[in-house]
């Protein structure tokens, strides 16, 4: 019993509504046969307003990291002069990246924990006024931080560079405004905030990006983004497109589409307040101290003498069916991080709060059970008004 019985709270893959797993069971379609590419064309059209653009978006078979690369790959030329923000994992990811083109890259670097200073980029852009493009991290997922996306790109706006933002873990949780802020290109993948499984890459273009994508003489082929476009025009995709996964997103689109993009956000706020008022109430330490730098999508949560992060995750995992996640490279044993996005109710989080909480008095944490979920209730009882 209870073999498949799990409450995954890790920053992706996440839990996938029954409506998205049973339009995804639907009979495989062939990816070139008529019925499918209307499928794929209505599903590009809705997934626009996902990134709130009229312009491009792409679909591509790939985790989020082909994503990342499929931006560099289609921007940078060798010896090109790029700017990466880091502010984690993910960050230090797309530098990496960039020099896997063969890129000259500058990287803006700050604490893990808090998010961009957008003065200090600005400040590199008037040193350096050759940088052709400035890649920036959405929700940090290794920390739990946010980045001001809006300001970063009005700051960029300005310049010849262009924007490009890896929103894998952030976009349908929090807001990005792709046309108003002037992104250039942003990126997501199925298995984060779309409650999906992992395969599917989505890829917003603006006409600013596509005027350095079509004179970018450097090597890319699978990920060559002129070629999403061209076949994209044909309701189809260069290669085998993620059939089934089309089906799920189109479901998970109207999902959204029926909460409303909005509320959604609002949701994953309240998720977000939920746990660090929880956190907070049970003396544990929130990794990221500001509330306007912490991300609503995923909060990491710092371990003490008291508390091995390693050893709770285990317990969680083990006694309670709750799958938290770890802290990444240096992070590791230092912190556990909870995963709140996509097809998440604020009850799963109550839940996943008394659990945390009988697990940390099974590893010997000194807790008063209750004290984190009644913090909790609180704080959602409040939003619903409840007086
Ligand atoms: C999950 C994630 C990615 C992509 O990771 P994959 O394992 O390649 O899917 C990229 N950036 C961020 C911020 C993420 O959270």
């Amino acid at each position: 019993m209870f073999k498949e019985y799990q409450q995954l709270r890790i920053p992706g893959p996440t839990p996938i509504a029954p409506e998205v797993q049973r339009a995804m069971e639907r009979t495989i379609l062939g990816h070139r046969s008529g019925e499918f590419s209307k499928i794929f064309a209505e599903t590009i059209k809705k997934a626009k307003r996902i990134f709130q653009t009229e312009q491009d978006v792409l679909i591509v078979a790939s985790s989020g990291t082909g994503a990342l690369e499929m931006a560099v790959a289609n921007v940078v030329e060798p010896g090109d002069k790029v700017l990466v923000v880091v502010t984690g994992v993910f960050g230090g990811r797309f530098a990496k990246i960039a020099k896997a083109y063969h890129a000259e890259v500058l990287t803006a670097d700050f604490e893990f924990g808090t998010a961009a200073d957008p003065n200090q980029i600005r400040e590199i852009l008037k040193q350096h006024p050759d940088i052709k493009a400035v890649f920036a991290t959405h929700c940090e997922t290794s920390t739990g931080v946010v980045n001001p996306i809006q300001e970063l790109a009005h700051i960029v706006k300005e310049t010849n560079a262009v924007f490009v933002v890896d929103s894998v873990s952030a976009l349908v949780g929090m807001d990005l405004k792709f046309d108003e802020w002037g992104v250039d290109i942003a990126v997501t993948a199925s298995h984060k905030a779309l409650g999906l499984p992992p395969g599917l890459a989505l890829i917003a273009v603006s006409q600013k990006a596509w005027r350095v994508i079509d004179e970018n003489q450097g090597t890319r082929f699978y990920f060559d983004l002129r070629s999403y476009r061209d076949n994209a025009a044909k309701d189809t995709t260069p290669f085998t497109g993620p059939v089934s996964l089309v089906f799920g997103l189109s479901k998970s689109l109207d999902l959204i589409e029926e909460e409303g993009l909005e509320q959604g956000f609002k949701r994953h706020f309240l998720l977000r307040n939920m746990v660090r008022a929880a956190v907070t109430a049970l003396g544990l330490e929130l990794f990221v101290k500001n509330d306007r730098d912490a991300s609503c999508t995923v909060t990491a949560i710092k371990g003490n003498d008291q508390l091995d992060p390693e050893k709770l995750r285990k317990v969680l995992r083990e006694d309670y069916k709750i799958v938290a996640a770890g802290g990444q490279q240096h992070l590791k044993g230092q912190i556990f991080r909870i995963g709140h996005m996509g097809y998440t109710h604020p009850m799963d989080i109550l839940t996943t709060i008394s659990g945390l909480e009988l697990a940390l008095k099974q590893v010997g944490y000194p807790v008063e059970l209750g004290a984190g979920v009644k913090a909790a209730q609180e704080v959602w009882a409040n939003e619903k008004n409840l007086g």
